[in-house]
């Protein structure tokens, strides 16, 4: 018998939360991850008491009333608002395209001749069915603001004339005709209150985190969940999903036999590459567990023998500032073509300026994006969903399928430009079909 029942890799979202349903389930659970931390892309840093996005800024946003009540279980989130400012050589423009927006682009008032704009400029073009990016754009909002705060941001971003992407890239950005910057159409937004990195720990069981170097020499015999962090309380949330309510999963103090049922665990170990030096999946990590959840890039699994997924990778240059503001935002896009980075980030506006405390931050800290191809040994960010990806995934995805007792899951394993709510709406229908439940 094996000594796990999954063998989870990749320590971010879509790990973490079927690590957590599995466990609950009763489960016994290894979740490891390559990086020196859990949480994945999500990973906050604390800089300064600022919570430092470290691979790229995230806001929680979504339309599920379930994936919203979810992440409430592990996190309390604050009020924060995306709305980015888009900086075109010094022109500044408020983002999503709004009336803001149109008012200091074309100087008209009223949300009819914002329209009139677009529609003669949409004419101006001759375009009746988009069929890429650029048409889309123009056809959304017009040639003005597509020549200004689309086509430099989203060839920088992607690395591609925006004739070559998919139309579907743009419409993540909502148009509107109403005096509202809020970036996202959806009902919940917010960031967790002491960063995802605390919200993805808590998920985790509050499991003490191994790394690397002790792995392969204790790591069976020592359960993350024996010594329950300080998010050890958000496990309560575990009675309510598990299948015995009496015994509280992915908690071993309260678990005096482990093989109750409803009595699961989950042991966390950072630093440990689940692939080997030849590229292949490690024998010994795969004979530890019954099943694996495998979250990495779907085609890193299989060596890449039908050749290279196109991703997108991004560069951070970061930089602590000895003042208290930088920019005023958390996010300012540089929709100009020249300029060579697409976003700066000012992490500490998304708590805004505080610490965990309440009290004002005397610094700041600030990251710019470079966006660049991605190539072996590269972290891959955003897949290119276009036509060409998406028919060598399928490929994959036949590959994948035929492995029987490994489940693909999350951005990478699923090679989608899933926002964070997908991933975890993603992971919860595995755990349905996966765990029963
Ligand atoms: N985009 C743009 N100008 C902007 C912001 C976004 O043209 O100022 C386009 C760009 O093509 C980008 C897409 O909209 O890839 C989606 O943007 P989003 O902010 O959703 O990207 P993410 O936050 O996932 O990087």
């Amino acid at each position: 018998m094996s000594k796990y029942d999954y063998l989870v890799v990749g320590a971010g979202l879509y790990g973490a939360v079927f690590a957590h349903e599995a466990a609950a389930a009763g489960k016994k659970v290894l979740v490891i991850d390559r990086r020196p931390n859990i949480a994945g892309n999500v990973y906050t840093e604390d800089v300064e008491k600022i919570h430092v996005h470290k691979y790229g800024a995230h806001i929680f946003h979504t339309n599920d009333g379930r994936v919203w009540d979810y992440v409430q279980k592990f996190a309390t989130f604050n009020r924060f608002t995306n709305s980015p400012v888009a900086n075109f050589h010094g022109e500044l423009y408020s983002l999503p395209f709004n009336m803001y927006t149109f008012n200091k682009m074309w100087g008209v008032v009223t949300p009819e001749e914002a329209a009139e704009k677009i529609e003669s400029q949409r004419r101006e073009a001759g375009i009746t069915e988009p069929r890429n990016l650029e048409e889309q754009a123009i056809s959304l909002v017009g040639t003005d603001i597509y020549e200004k705060l689309i086509k430099g941001y989203t060839e920088k971003q992607w690395g591609r004339p925006c004739t070559e992407l998919p139309a579907f890239i743009i419409k993540r950005l909502p148009v509107r005709l109403t005096f509202d910057n809020n970036y996202f159409n959806a009902l919940y937004q917010g960031i967790p209150v002491g960063g995802y990195t605390k919200m993805v720990a808590a998920m985790l069981g509050g499991a003490a985190i191994q790394t690397g170097e002790d792995f392969g020499k204790d790591a069976v015999k020592v359960s993350a969940n024996a010594q329950p962090g300080s998010d050890a309380a958000s496990v309560a949330a575990d009675a309510q999903t598990c299948g015995n309510a009496a015994s509280v999963a992915a908690d071993a103090q309260t678990c005096e036999n482990e093989t109750n049922v409803g009595c699961g665990s989950i042991e966390v170990h950072v630093g440990v590459d689940f692939f080997d030096e030849s590229g292949a999946p490690r024998k010994d990590l795969r004979a530890l567990a019954d099943r694996v959840v495998y979250t990495g890039a779907i085609d890193a699994y299989f060596g890449y023998k039908l050749g290279y997924l196109e991703y997108r990778s991004v560069r951070f240059e970061n930089e602590l500032l000895d003042k208290p503001n930088f920019q005023g935002n958390a996010a300012v896009n540089y929709t100009d073509r020249e300029t060579p980075w697409t976003r700066i980030i000012e992490h500490k506006w998304f708590e805004f300026g505080k610490d965990d405390e309440g009290n004002d931050i005397p610094k700041t800290v600030i990251s710019r994006e470079y966006s660049s191809e991605w190539k072996p040994g590269d972290e891959p960010y955003y897949p290119v969903n276009d036509e060409k990806n998406g028919k060598l995934y399928e490929e994959y995805k036949k590959l994948a399928d035929a492995e029987t007792d490994v489940i693909f899951g999350g951005r990478l394993g699923e090679y989608k430009y899933y926002d964070m709510d997908k991933v975890i709406a993603s992971a919860l229908d595995m755990c349905e079909r996966e765990l029963g439940k």
